[in-house]
């Protein structure tokens, strides 16, 4: 399945995702992810499936009257994906709805990767690091990609790209919260110029055992120091709204599906539970061990149990 949702998204509404590449195949093994451990890190573009495959099952999920963003998002980098220009262009042919693309903006630099966002209405990418040092520590880049060749590459395809910009920052307890990081992330955010701001914070499950949001004060430090051109807004609390569940058979497909892309809380899961009759449950998938509870934050996620032995695998390599 290459298309799922809408899911409840607390920037684009309800957001129809599409994940045009396979699962962690990304150009970052950033220490946050909440998909857990990169299996491929990789900078080469690639048609990884079929581009009629992707665009035919977008059709399938689609309902138009329900969704207000395709969002190409990825179980990883979705920039990797060589077609994602012919997607992008043949979903604004085919619907009235706004494209979107939450990308890491690594890949920038590359000319053909500028072309293809340029028929989407909205990209998201991820700057949470304002020197060389942060960056590799929190986003673990291919060796290939240097800081100032990333931020050059953004800085270029804010000067080209019509639609809006909204930027991400990600911060992590120790790693980017001092004034110093902060104040260098600023720099990096007046170069690319972006329409908005989000400041977010891990609240899922992360790739790296160990990583924490900051303390609330450097939060507040950090939307001080970010200023008001544009507003940094805050994603730093939990989302909420109901996940379309239309075009899953059962339970069982519904929960691994999305749990898969995106860590589902406890409580989440018990709502689409009560969505479905028949004999499964989210305490049957438990205790049948499909599914793993895991405590963050003092909130509980169910994950697939075959994420959770390879995140575990990928940790002990
Ligand atoms: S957070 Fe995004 S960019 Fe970072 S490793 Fe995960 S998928 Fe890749």
């Amino acid at each position: 399945m290459y298309a799922y949702g809408p899911v409840p998204s607390r920037r684009l509404g309800r957001s129809l995702g599409v994940s045009p590449i396979p699962r962690k195949t990304c150009s970052y093994n950033c220490i946050y992810c909440q998909l857990g451990q990169t299996n491929k890190l990789q900078v080469k573009r690639e048609s990884f499936y079929p581009k009629e495959d992707i665009l035919s099952d977008i059709e399938k999920v689609m309902n138009p009257a329900n969704v207000d963003y395709i969002t190409f998002v990825g179980d990883g980098e979705p920039t990797l994906c060589k077609d994602l220009g012919w997607l992008i262009k043949s979903c604004k042919q085919q619907w009235q709805i706004p494209v979107a693309v939450i990308t890491n903006g690594s890949l920038f630099f590359m000319e053909d990767v500028r072309q293809d966002l340029k028929s989407s209405d909205v990209v998201l990418p991820t700057l949470d690091a304002g020197s060389e040092e942060v960056y590799r520590t929190l986003n673990r880049p291919h060796a290939s990609i240097g800081f100032e060749e990333m931020l050059q590459g953004q800085v270029d395809f804010r000067k080209e790209y019509p639609g809006k910009i909204w930027l991400e920052v990600m911060l992590v307890k120790g790693v980017n919260d001092s004034d110093e990081s902060l104040v260098e992330i600023k720099n990096a955010i007046e170069q690319v110029k972006p329409d908005r701001i989000y400041i977010s914070v891990p609240i899922r499950p992360p790739a790296k055992p160990g990583v924490r949001p900051p303390e609330p004060g450097r939060i507040i430090r950090a939307h001080e120091i970010f200023g008001t051109t544009p507003d940094a807004l805050d994603l730093t609390d939990r989302e909420s709204g109901e996940f379309g569940l239309d075009n899953f058979p059962d339970l069982r497909t519904t929960i691994i599906e999305i749990c898969s892309r995106h860590p589902l809380r406890e409580d989440q899961a018990r709502d689409i539970d009560t969505r479905f009759s028949g004999a499964e449950s989210i305490d049957t998938m438990l205790s049948d061990g499909s599914l793993v509870r895991v405590e963050y934050q003092n909130v509980s996620y169910l994950l697939p149990a075959n994420f959770i032995r390879k995140t575990k695998q990928n940790n002990l390599r």
